[in-house]
């Protein structure tokens, strides 16, 4: 095994299934079926910079409070750290640096010349007024201004921000170094340069997997029923799309809990109720009340976790009754709950392919930001359509020729594309 890296501040996850151990395994495996050097696994195993600020902020009340933010950079071999900013009561330092080891590999795999970074900050933004979160959010970005910028580490939004965050990162950027920075973040509204397809990239490029995915086994997606957990930016977009395409979405489920419907529940209706009803589809009325947890185990065709991770452990992968999962979501099925399910014939689908949608667009609105030529709509799908059909036929074609399951041939065509160009660039000094 790999050292364990020093993360400062915290001495492991409160929870039992620590995300970082889970994401050194991964890249462990990768290794192992590449047959890599230990030197080589020992330096892509420790996250290049970590950062923790403190974020002191004047709540509307005039009480002041001191929040932890995050920005985990793990590498930039390939180019310069891209990754969301999660606003989230459960985001820890280790949470925040296996998200951006993640996304090296990610980012690899997709074959975008960037690297991996994640940032986060432990809050319930649903707490907070929109004044306050602006103040966070500034005051944040503030803090990391040296370690950002947009040949340095570009943020994007994740659960729990928005376009929104993003408009306020990129005008505190902007003001501190004294002229307009739009590269500083993606995600970005479109009136300071953002790019359109973006707010439906991640589940655009979750649909465009499953489709292919279903292609391979002789099926389409009409008439697919298909259960979503998460009805926020990716679960929402997934759902619209699946249900533009002829699939069936029998189930969907927020924060609060879910709503289930045998003959498909009618998407835009329902997005229109999570907008009246404060993101929540509880209570909807045209369908029934169900748990979180047992809308995984509802048989389907496919499931799409598309909120947290570690939502199919060991505790309910026996009970999963879908055909194929989509990871949507980062990390939303364990190690051990994976082989669980490979070993019954599911089929995963990888978050690194999976929901790689979203930093694909956000890398397309970064050129097109580059360029100063912004692009239609339909172009921006077609050329990303283009990277998540190519990267998903590598992965395939990877796991046939290695006879390894598609997690692992994602894995490895990640991991040794960065372990490669590590390789080529040699070791400073
Ligand atoms: P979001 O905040 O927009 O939505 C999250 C959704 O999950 C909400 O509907 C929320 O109610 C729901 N949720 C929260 N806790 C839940 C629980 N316990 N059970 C069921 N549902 C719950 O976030 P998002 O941007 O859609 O991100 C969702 C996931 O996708 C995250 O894992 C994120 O890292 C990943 N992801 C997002 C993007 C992106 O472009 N936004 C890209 C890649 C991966």
């Amino acid at each position: 095994m790999v050292s364990t890296p020093v993360l400062p501040l915290e001495a492991a996850s409160p929870a039992h299934i620590c995300p970082f151990d889970q994401a050194c395994s991964y890249l462990e495996a990768a290794a192992k079926e590449l047959k890599l050097d230990r030197g080589i696994v020992e330096i892509l195993s420790h996250p290049r910079k970590v950062v923790t600020v403190s974020i002191p902020v004047k709540l509307d009340n005039g009480e002041i409070r001191v929040f932890a933010g995050h920005r985990v950079q793990h590498s930039d071999i390939l180019g310069p750290y891209k990754g969301g900013t999660r606003y989230h009561p459960a985001v820890t330092l280790r949470e925040v640096s296996a998200l951006a080891m993640l996304m090296t590999w990610k980012c690899a795999l997709l074959g975008i010349p960037y690297g991996g970074g994640k940032g986060g900050i432990a809050i319930d933004p649903k707490r907070y007024s929109v004044g306050e979160l602006e103040r966070i959010t500034r005051r944040y970005t503030s803090e990391l201004i040296k370690d950002i910028g947009p040949a340095v580490d570009i943020p994007a939004p994740d659960m729990g921000t928005s376009a929104r965050e993003m408009a306020w990162m990129m005008d505190t950027y902007s003001v501190n170094v004294g002229h307009a920075v739009p590269g500083v973040v993606t995600g970005k509204p479109l009136s300071v340069g953002g790019s359109l397809g973006r707010e439906m990239a991640t589940g655009r490029g979750t649909m465009i997997i499953v489709r292919e995915a279903l292609a391979d086994q002789g099926k389409s997606l009409v008439g697919m029923q298909v259960v979503i957990q998460g009805f926020g930016n990716v679960g929402m977009a997934a759902a619209e799309l699946l249900h533009q395409a002829g699939a069936k979405i029998i189930a969907v489920s927020t924060g609060a809990g879910g709503v289930f419907a045998k003959e498909g529940l009618d998407i835009p209706v329902l997005k229109a109720y999570a907008a009246a009803n404060r993101r929540s589809v509880f209570g909807f009325p045209q369908a029934v009340p169900i748990s979180n947890a047992d809308l995984l185990t509802l048989p389907c065709d496919v499931l799409i976790p598309a909120a947290l991770e570690n939502q199919i452990t060991e505790e309910n992968a026996d009970r999963i009754q879908a055909h194929m999962v989509a990871e949507a979501a980062n990390g939303p099925v364990t190690l051990e709950a994976n082989l669980s399910l490979e070993a019954r014939g599911v089929t995963v689908l990888p978050d690194i392919l999976a929901n790689a949608g979203g930093v694909v667009v956000s890398y397309l609105e970064w050129v097109q930001g580059l360029s100063y030529l912004f692009w239609d709509e339909e172009r921006v799908n077609r050329e990303m359509e283009h990277l998540m059909v190519q990267a998903y036929r590598q992965v395939t074609q990877q796991s046939k020729l290695r006879q390894i399951p598609l997690r692992l041939a994602a894995y490895t065509l990640g991991v040794g594309r960065v372990a490669q160009a590590l390789t080529d660039r040699g070791l400073y000094p």
